[in-house]
């Protein structure tokens, strides 16, 4: 029976957090995150900004 070290259980769990892979997924997560948050919130400060912003850089028109 082999028992793993509480140092060895953590380095592992760093190595695999730490991966590219992982990373990678975060990033895109939490960017598609702010990404949505921003563009759907319907607090007013935040939908008037970006939709003008919208309206500046991309040209559409929604009304
Ligand atoms: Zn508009």
């Amino acid at each position: 029976m082999t028992t793993l070290s509480y140092s060895s259980v953590l380095h592992k769990s760093a190595y695999i957090t730490l991966s590219k892979p992982v990373q990678v997924t975060l990033y895109m997560f939490l960017s598609s995150l702010v990404v949505w948050t921003v563009l759907f919130s319907t607090y007013p400060a935040i939908h008037n900004t970006a939709h003008s912003v919208r309206h500046h850089t991309l040209g559409v028109a929604c009304h």
